[in-house]
């Protein structure tokens, strides 16, 4: 055995090519997995937590090699995993295995589940079918039901009894690393907690590392040791997860834990994003690509605006810049209608930022929404859309955000030992 951790993924990427015409020209890429780096400790439990779309489930198919990589590195106990053939590669496809969200997906539904679970030991080598038949009654037990189920079939089961079978079936191999996406997602709160509190059991019994892919922060909370959060095909922070998720200090993990805002109007509440962009990973913001719905983004070092107008004008500006206005601004026939759409007081407490939004706005109310967007973008250059941010250490945590960058002057949302 190694000293290196039983899992390492170093500035992974999987993007995926935008092809056009018959000879298929590469324009442009998707970027669904953009230089990830985590690591996961033997008995471990990782989360990988973030919304639809931000890469979670193809940075777990990279991993087990169901996609092939663009670019970085996976390392399985300190061996690149690209690099494995023969029986190491086998023995690596033993070791890690998968649970998916959908159970129906590991099962035949003309086969009798006790030999669904088995296959992976046939799979694998194991000739001997009474071993492999007392090895699946002790599994079926341990997960909860039965050494009669094993003659039943998969639509004799519920949802949560599927996915314990699912269980089983990834057990039976005796892996070191368990991939579970999103596994309780399809199932209700009650079931939810059974399953949780069985990966829990089995993890302790038979020391197994488990990679937990979730949308939900507080599934993740429940489960796991350490969290990465995954935004648009990057990890923005990642830490232990009790320090993580009661001190965040990525603004959007606040969000992702609706952060509870203060009545404060000068305060930095995070409840809301600032504007409803939804990037396309095609073509991601430039800088931080969190930036057009980040509440906290940066005021140009030439502005010093109060918070909520800060917030109010930014929020007109990317939500301009992504060209989906309002119903209410896009009706607007004069200037102050448009400002007030954007609660954009009538006069920002800054020349020029007043001059910009001023002619942004009359520029709305005419219909030229190009004009509007381009004189904003001039007058607002801020540093998260300009540059992308290094990954800092914030108590303990890895945090890529322009606020903890001890060069920049933007003022961090938690202190640098962790604490709001
Ligand atoms: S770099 Fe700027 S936009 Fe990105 S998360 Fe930090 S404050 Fe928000």
């Amino acid at each position: 055995m190694t000293d290196a951790p039983l899992l390492e993924v170093e500035s992974l990427e999987k993007h995926y090519p935008i092809t056009e015409g018959l000879l298929r020209r590469e324009v442009g890429r998707v970027r669904a997995v953009d230089g990830v780096n985590f690591t996961v400790g033997r008995g471990e439990t990782v989360g990988l937590v973030g919304e639809s779309g931000s890469g979670k489930t193809t940075t777990a198919h990279a991993i087990l090699g169901l996609e092939t990589p663009t670019g970085g590195e996976v390392r399985f106990e300190g061996a690149p995993v690209s690099d494995l053939s023969g029986a190491d590669e086998s023995a690596f496809r033993r070791r890690v295995q998968l649970v998916v969200q959908d159970p129906n997906e590991a099962f035949n539904p003309r086969l009798p589940v006790g030999e669904a679970v088995a296959e992976p030991l046939a799979l694998h080598g194991m000739a001997d079918a009474e071993r492999r038949q007392a090895i699946v009654t002790d599994l079926l037990e341990h997960v909860g039901l039965s050494a009669a189920d094993a003659d039943r079939y998969p639509h004799e089961f519920s949802g949560g009894e599927k996915q314990r079978l699912a269980i089983a079936r990834a057990l039976v191999v005796d892996p070191d690393l368990v991939v579970a996406d999103e596994p309780t997602s399809a199932l209700d709160t009650r079931v939810e907690s059974e399953i949780l509190g069985l990966l829990a059991d089995i993890r302790r019994q038979f020391d197994v590392a488990v990679l937990f892919i979730s949308h939900d922060i507080d599934v993740v909370r429940r489960f796991c040791d350490r969290v990465a959060v995954m935004y648009l095909g990057e990890i923005v922070e990642r830490g232990p997860t009790d320090r993580v998720l009661t001190a965040p200090a990525h603004p959007y993990t606040r969000l992702l834990l609706d952060t509870v805002p203060s009545l404060d109007p000068t305060d930095r509440g995070l409840a809301e994003p600032l504007t409803d962009t939804v990037p396309d990973p095609a073509d991601p913001p430039a800088g931080c690509r969190f930036h057009p719905r980040c509440p906290a983004v940066i005021q140009p070092d030439s502005v010093s605006l109060p918070e909520a107008t800060w917030r109010a004008v930014a929020a007109f500006r990317f939500t301009l810049q992504a060209g989906t206005l309002p119903p209410a601004a896009a009706d607007a026939t004069d200037a102050g209608a448009v400002r007030d759409v954007f609660d954009v007081p009538n006069e920002v407490p800054d020349e020029t930022v007043e001059r910009a939004v001023a002619d942004a706005a009359a520029s709305v109310a005419d219909g030229n929404l190009t004009r509007a967007s381009e004189r904003l973008a001039d007058a607002l250059p801020t540093i998260c859309e300009r540059e992308t941010p290094e990954t800092t250490d914030v108590g303990g945590c890895s945090v890529q955000c322009h606020r903890y960058n001890p060069e920049r002057a933007g003022e961090p949302l938690v202190d640098s030992d962790g604490l709001d």
